[in-house]
């Protein structure tokens, strides 16, 4: 008799700024029915919080504090606005807020602090081993959920990763410059994969799904096969 095929419960997906991981990630937790969970935003939100406060983003001291201390949630969307959930500081939606300019270039060097990415990492990781979890973020399938069923790293040319920035804000009906938007995409990309702690990689058993030749809809296919 044959048995029923199980799907994995724990998924991760790992990946550099703009590699589509929300987007990947929030269409297979819809078609899989699970959780879906952006660790960026709580990144995001500690650091929206420390420039509201007006706090010194150096002070890697105050920041673990705000980090331990802020009631951080993150809800499934509940407005169709584009955004892929909610996300919530001591009660505010602040969604919106944390996509701005500001936030996208203090993010990643409040994310290489030690502390804050401890407290972060705690909560993300009770919430993942509930399962039925896709889990998007930078060191899920390394450091979150090491022993995730299913690892998945998402890649993409730093230009191809801007080009399709460049292009989500055209939609929007806002301005862009290229040159700038992969001046910042690389730039991350060199925060988040030269800090100490948590560096951004491919877990040594994740599949590595290279997006620069496919389409969102030919990336989500690919990745719900090796779900399959
Ligand atoms: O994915 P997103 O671009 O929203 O993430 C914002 C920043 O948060 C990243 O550039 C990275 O510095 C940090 N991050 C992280 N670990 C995660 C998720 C995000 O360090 N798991």
């Amino acid at each position: 008799m044959n048995m029923p095929s199980q799907h994995p419960s724990i998924i991760a997906i790992d990946g550099p700024a703009a590699s589509g991981k929300s987007t990947i990630g929030l269409r297979l937790a819809n078609a899989l029915g699970y959780l879906f969970f952006d660790t960026g935003v709580m990144y995001r939100a500690v650091t929206w919080l420390a420039l509201e406060r007006g706090l010194d983003i150096r002070d890697e001291a105050a920041l673990t504090a705000l980090a331990e201390e802020a009631q951080i949630d993150v809800a499934p969307a509940s407005r169709s606005d584009g955004r892929t959930c909610d996300v919530l500081v001591n009660g505010q939606d602040i969604t919106w807020e944390t996509r701005s300019r500001n936030v996208d270039a203090n993010v990643s060097p409040v994310s290489a602090y030690r502390g804050v990415r401890s407290a972060l990492t705690e909560q993300q990781r009770r919430i993942g081993l509930r399962g039925d979890v896709v889990m998007v973020g930078r060191d899920i399938g390394t450091v979150v959920l090491p022993d995730a069923d299913l690892k998945i790293y998402l890649d993409a040319t730093p230009e191809e990763r801007a080009r399709r920035r460049y292009e989500e804000i055209l939609v929007r009906g806002g301005e862009a410059d290229y040159d700038e938007i992969l001046r910042k995409v690389r730039e991350r990309d060199r925060i988040d994969s030269t800090r100490d702690v948590a560096p951004l990689k491919a877990a040594q058993d994740a599949i590595v799904v290279d997006s620069d030749q496919l389409t969102a809809d030919e990336v989500f296919e690919q990745v719900l096969a090796l779900v399959k």
